[in-house]
């Protein structure tokens, strides 16, 4: 059945929009938002192409919660709360199995980390979802990359490796069975935006980072715009039981410093206020990990065990020689 733009819209993606803040949503010529008093705009854009960002024929359902998890997982690395998002959809032709999978996936989501559908835009092209969500923030709070300063400490929430793990194996260069192939397949659609911990830390840590291209590439980030270098201990890194059961465990450790794909916090914290955070590991409010430290200087060098360890390569960039087709 040919389904117009507007019977699109109307059927699968106007749902309730009464939420805090929300003045006018979807259906008017913008959205009208109100945040609460004295924070600020927290917003940030993904898009994810068909081919590229997940495999051609992926279920739309998936589609929908990874689209939305990963732009989440940028809010809770800023600090920030989710409040809104806008959905720009382009798709080959509008198929309402595709879309009914699609939307039931989203609005899951949307549920699930309270972030309200406010307005989009729907175009006909190559199967493309952007989604930009709208997050609040006290501006002093806020998670930045640039305040770092050498003597930190270096964490990790999770686990690390285990997107890259499973994109090796969607991909059929990993053989896994059972338990551990349907937690890895969980991973990579559904990553957990770790938003309860990234506003535990605001105020906290001194800067935070998500972990997408892998975590010397976004520390690296974190080092760049503070202006210090990073000393990382790699036998600290923390592993699932999946990944550490692997018999190749120098391909687990590459995968959780360069892999990508985790959607993990890496957060800095200065000495003293590391025992507060220790505080919070120990009482098991916080599942995070100490995996290295800061320096005076530029550049990120890793050990094992007190020995040098030379990565594999050093983390994901789109446009690259080595540029991945998921
Ligand atoms: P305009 O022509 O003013 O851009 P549209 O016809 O594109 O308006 O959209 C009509 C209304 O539906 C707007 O409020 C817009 O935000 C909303 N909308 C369009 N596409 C989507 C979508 N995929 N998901 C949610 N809201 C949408
Ligand atoms: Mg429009």
């Amino acid at each position: 059945m040919a389904l117009g733009e507007f019977e699109l819209i109307e059927a699968y993606f106007r749902r309730d929009s009464r939420a805090p803040g929300v003045i006018r949503g979807i259906g008017d010529d913008c959205a009208l938002l109100q945040l609460p008093p004295g924070q600020c705009l927290a917003t940030t854009v993904d898009t994810l192409v068909e081919g590229r960002h997940f495999p051609t024929g992926a279920d739309p359902e998936d589609i929908a919660q990874r689209a939305l998890r990963v732009n989440l997982s940028d809010v809770a690395a800023m600090g920030a709360e989710p409040l809104w998002f806008t959905l720009a959809l382009t798709l080959p032709e509008p198929r309402e199995s595709w879309l009914e999978a699609f939307s039931r996936g989203l609005f899951e989501a949307a549920r699930e980390y309270r972030c309200v559908l406010v307005g989009g835009d729907t175009t006909r092209g190559p199967l493309t979802i952007t989604i930009q969500v709208m997050a609040a923030v006290s501006p002093d709070r806020a998670l930045r990359r640039d305040g770092a300063a050498a003597g930190d400490l270096v964490y990790v929430t999770g686990t690390l490796g285990d997107g890259a793990a499973a994109l090796a194996f969607l991909k059929g260069d990993l053989e896994m069975t059972g338990e551990a192939a349907d937690y890895l397949k969980t991973r990579f659609y559904k990553p957990l935006p770790r938003l309860v911990e990234g506003r535990m830390l605001a105020g906290l840590a001194s800067a935070a980072i998500d972990i997408s291209d892998g975590l010397l590439a976004d520390l690296g980030h974190i080092c760049e715009a503070s202006g210090v270098a990073a000393s990382l201990a790699v036998e600290q890194l923390p592993l699932s039981e999946a990944l550490a059961a692997l018999p190749d465990r120098r391909q687990a450790l590459n995968w959780a410093l360069a892999g990508g794909d985790d959607y993990e916090l890496c957060f800095t914290v200065p000495p003293d206020r590391a025992g507060a955070v220790d505080k919070l590991i120990g009482a098991g409010q916080l599942i995070a990990a100490p995996v290295g430290r800061l320096e005076a200087g530029g550049g990120l060098t890793c050990t094992y065990q007190g020995r040098d360890f030379a990565p594999e390569k050093t983390g994901y960039q789109h446009f690259d020689s080595d540029h991945r087709d998921a």
